[in-house]
């Protein structure tokens, strides 16, 4: 009959491992051996449940959590992002792809001039980490606390586009693209001088593309004083 005490592996002697392993358990531990693993659980089963019932409950979210990212816009509707690609550069996980392309007097989308014609972001290779943001130099890309929504019915699901991304229309503005406010350079919209769209900017778009929704939403601001703008 072989010996059923556990041996230590040969060149670990003299350690705590081979003290347990030479110990007789005692009497009564060999009785309660066969049910000592439901120690654990009659120990925690009056415990207060600590498990989120998620979707069903939402999580408490710190004010800083990173979701799902967004593209800002101005108040007057232009996009914030420039195309410049800084935060495809930033990103370790080379989750960002961006082509720009260049505003024009008929279709310009974001103040100066290039925007980004293509945004992507693909969600199976970001780890949400946030230096794409931080690298953003006009603030257009930030971070929601949106986690719910992160799924997509194939991997190609999970590859956000710019229209997936791109913040809604901020109430009173009007959708781009459309003129920089008149008298205005891309600096003023970057020191924060634009709180809405001008009458100018309006009569614009009731020009160029009568049916859009915005326009039923629009209200209208004066145009910053030169030397508010400039200063
Ligand atoms: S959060 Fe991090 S991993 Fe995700 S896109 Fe931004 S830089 Fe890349
Ligand atoms: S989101 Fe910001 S960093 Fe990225 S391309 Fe646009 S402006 Fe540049």
């Amino acid at each position: 009959m072989t010996d059923p005490t556990p041996q230590a592996p040969r060149g670990r002697e003299g350690t705590d491992h081979d003290q347990w392993l030479r110990d007789e358990p005692s009497a009564l531990g060999r009785v309660f051996a066969p049910v000592a693993g439901y120690g654990v659980t009659l120990s925690s089963i009056f415990k207060p449940t600590v498990t989120e019932l998620y979707p069903f409950e939402k999580p408490v979210l710190m004010p800083r959590y990173h979701g799902r990212h967004q593209l800002n816009r101005y108040d007057d509707g232009l996009e914030k992002c420039v195309g410049c690609e800084l935060c495809a550069w930033a990103c370790p996980a080379d989750a960002i792809y961006v082509e720009a392309a260049s505003n024009t007097p008929e279709a310009q989308y974001s103040p100066g001039e290039r925007y980004g014609r293509v945004y992507q972001i693909n969600y199976l290779r970001c780890i949400f980490c946030g230096m794409c943001i931080e690298a953003c130099p006009t603030r257009a890309l930030t971070m929601t606390h949106e986690i719910d929504e992160l799924v997509g019915p194939n991997r190609t699901g999970l590859i956000y586009e710019k229209q997936d991304l791109l913040a809604p229309v901020p109430d009173g503005a009007l959708a781009a693209p459309h003129p920089m406010v008149e008298g205005t350079e891309d600096a003023d919209y970057y020191r924060g001088a634009i709180t809405g769209p001008t009458q100018g900017q309006v009569d614009w778009v009731r020009a160029h593309r009568p049916d859009d929704p915005t326009l039923a939403t629009a209200r209208p601001v004066p145009a910053p004083r030169k030397e508010a703008v400039h200063s």
